[in-house]
């Protein structure tokens, strides 16, 4: 077990390009920490960079107190899940999961313990003589996690496990793996695009953009309190709406303001007609327990969370209340979220 330091971590390719800028980031041992982003934005390589699989360009990266920057990849005591299995084809999975034992050259008793406590841990004690051809994807994926379980490392990596899986089958393992974490309680980070997984597994979650974080906080601080428009935007589905301020004229508003309002928090022909406009629905999408409406408000495009089986159909008319205390104000050229006074909690 170890906490993870990234201090001032920076990377710039050779090519040029600065994946990793400014990096400070404290783990504490033991967490789940998720590093979330839109594809390029640079998560995996602050993972790889902890692995020891790319070279630090600036900054100084701790494991356990150690300073890594430039300890060998096999000496740092992590162990990585990768997208792409990677298993060896020719073995058996006892093997696969065996093999970085017998390399470091643990006794065989000790690799034969650790195979068969990962295997009953992960479920695949049944799967042990079988080549990785005859396996599912989901198999697979719990080898290449056994692989690394085996290891019992200080830290564990995980870029994308789960993303060649399908949707059902990924919120099964997303379950897995938040009780694998509860029963090891060692120090995870988990890099995905995919910001339900990270909503769902992380105790902690990095948001990064072009390089950068943009906000460092709970699932829950990221929901209600995001730091600007990116974080807004990115995390919740169907995805937070942006209106300028002159669209509700009711508040009152400066022009430098942009309103930030979740699909739940629209009101759909409330009782009461203050702070209320109105609305046409411009398309329907029946989810059977929810639905979600489409509304056209004065030109612009919102989505609202509906119940389901009103009967909305699109062309009706209807009025959108949308409560002040539930808007989120942001400043229009700076992207940044306004802290305002008695407004936001
Ligand atoms: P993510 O994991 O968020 O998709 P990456 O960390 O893989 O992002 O990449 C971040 C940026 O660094 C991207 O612009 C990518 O093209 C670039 N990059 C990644 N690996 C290399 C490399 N080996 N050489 C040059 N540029 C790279």
């Amino acid at each position: 077990m170890a906490e993870v330091i990234f201090d001032g971590i920076y990377k710039r390719y050779p090519n040029g390009v600065e994946a990793v800028r400014d990096f400070d980031l404290e783990i504490a041992d033991g967490e789940f920490l998720v590093i979330v982003g839109p594809s390029g934005c640079g998560k995996s390589t602050a993972l790889r960079m902890v692995a020891g699989l790319e070279e630090i360009s600036g900054g100084r990266l701790f494991i356990g107190g150690q300073l890594v920057n430039d300890v060998l990849p096999r000496d740092r005591d992590v162990a990585m899940v990768f997208q792409n299995y990677a298993l060896y084809p020719h073995m058996t999975v006892y093997n696969n999961m065996a093999f970085g034992l017998k390399m470091r050259k643990v006794h065989k008793k000790e690799i034969d313990r650790r195979v068969k406590e990962a295997a009953e841990m992960l479920d695949i004690s049944e799967l042990l003589d079988r080549k990785p051809k005859t396996l599912s994807g989901g198999q697979r994926q719990r080898v290449a996690m056994g692989r690394a379980l085996v290891r019992e490392p200080k830290v564990f990596l995980m870029d994308e496990p789960l993303s060649n899986l399908d949707t059902k089958l990924r919120a099964q393992m997303r379950a897995e793996i938040a009780k694998l974490h509860q029963r090891l309680s060692t120090t995870f980070i988990y890099v995905t695009h995919d910001q339900v997984e990270a909503m769902t597994l992380g105790s902690r979650i990095v948001v990064m953009q072009d390089g950068i974080i943009q906000q460092i906080d709970s699932p829950i601080n990221l929901y209600n309190k995001p730091a600007n428009i990116f974080v807004a935007g990115f995390i919740g589905s169907p995805p937070m709406n942006f209106l300028e301020s002159c669209a509700l004229p009711w508040l009152d508003l400066p022009e430098h303001v942009i309103l930030g309002i979740r699909p739940e928090n629209i009101a759909l022909n409330p009782p009461n007609s203050a702070n209320s406009v109105n609305a046409q629905i411009e398309h329907v999408e029946l989810l059977g327990a929810e639905t979600f409406l489409h509304l056209n408000l004065a030109g612009n495009v919102i989505i609202a969370r509906a119940e389901a089986g009103i009967g909305h159909k699109m062309g009706d008319e209807l009025t959108i209340g949308i409560d002040p205390q539930k808007i989120i104000q942001f400043d229009k050229s700076s992207g940044k979220a306004l802290e305002i006074e008695g407004v936001r909690p």
